[in-house]
């Protein structure tokens, strides 16, 4: 048996995550994606007048664009490639043949053109330089997408696939500063309407390896990432349940996208964790979601 944590369990026996048999990868029922639904329209009504353009990406991604994204370099233990059966009828053979003798018969699959999306923004940077030049104003999109990140683990809110809502600015580096520093606030004066604590702090992404270290260490030296927080698992390291992300042009010179200068266009993102907040609804005004304060079912469903 594998150690489990008292949330999880909690989860589990109320039916409003369900087992697969394997960390981080759980059914939801009706009434969490409810709350989902009911958080996802609320960050839509923050968002306001913002005019953001919708666009949904399924959750696997070009093989190559996510090369070119840089992402093997720095999360390789996070990545999740598909891979398939690519063989003759011989090579079935030999498949079957294994699989019948319990060998490992996923040798024999080789990688497919497409990845899982690690987060929700990494499909988009390249359709959007294919656009050509940013206008004047740059241009704001608004993404909600399953991503996949292989960090299995029995905290509910770390799991291997999980939902991001995100919007993304293009533009000049006032441009998107400023909108990154809008959503600072914002982000504190949403999690506040649903009754739940929060912190914000400076924040850095898991760079694989000895070389990641020193560009964690710049990310938080630049403060090029923020979090807001909320104790979920743990009272003592509470969980990311929103960032704000500063890229500066590291996306723009990737994929060349341009302002209309021209200049390389910078990029910022806002990320809202989809399971993460339900979570930590459920964590702080209990399980009886018909007992919760008025105040935040009317935020949630008015
Ligand atoms: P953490 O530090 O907890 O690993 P992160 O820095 O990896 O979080 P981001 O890469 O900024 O998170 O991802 C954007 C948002 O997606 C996060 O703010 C968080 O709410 C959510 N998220 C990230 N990883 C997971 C996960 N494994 N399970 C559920 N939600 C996640
Ligand atoms: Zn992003
Ligand atoms: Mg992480």
């Amino acid at each position: 048996m594998l150690a489990t944590t008292g949330f999880l369990d909690e989860l589990f026996d109320k039916g409003l995550l369900i087992e697969t048999g394997v960390d981080g990868i759980y059914g939801r029922s009706g009434l969490f994606e409810e709350i989902g639904d009911g958080f996802q329209n609320l960050v839509t009504r923050y968002a306001g007048t913002d005019n953001a353009e919708v666009v949904r990406f399924p959750p696997a991604m070009s093989r190559a664009v996510f090369e070119r994204s840089g992402y093997m370099k720095s999360f390789p233990q996070l990545a999740g490639t598909i891979h398939c059966f690519h063989g003759d009828g011989a090579a079935h053979l030999d498949l079957m043949q294994t699989i019948e003798a319990n060998g490992d018969w996923t040798k024999g699959q080789t990688a497919s053109e497409v990845v899982l999306t690690p987060a929700a923004c990494y499909p988009l940077y390249p359709t959007a330089a294919k656009r050509g030049p940013l206008p004047a104003e740059g241009r704001l999109y608004d993404l909600l997408s399953y991503c996949f990140r292989h960090e299995p683990s029995r905290d509910p809110a770390r799991q291997q696939m999980f939902r991001m809502r995100e919007f993304v600015r293009m533009g000049t580096p006032d441009q998107v500063t400023a909108f990154r520093a809008d959503w600072l606030d914002r982000g504190q004066k949403l999690i506040a309407e649903i009754g739940l604590p929060f912190s914000v702090d400076v924040a850095n992404d898991p760079f694989f390896g000895r070389t990641g270290k020193m560009l964690a260490v710049n990310q938080r030296d630049q403060r090029l990432k923020f979090e807001l927080l909320i104790p979920i698992e743990s009272e003592a390291s509470p969980t990311a349940c929103l960032s704000f992300n500063y890229h500066q042009d590291h996306f723009g010179k990737t994929f060349g996208l341009e302002t209309a200068g021209p200049e390389t266009a910078h990029t910022a993102c806002v990320g809202f964790g989809h399971e993460r907040v339900i979570l930590a609804l459920l964590k702080h005004h209990g399980t009886d979601v018909k007992a919760w304060p008025a105040a935040v079912r009317k935020a949630l469903w008015g």
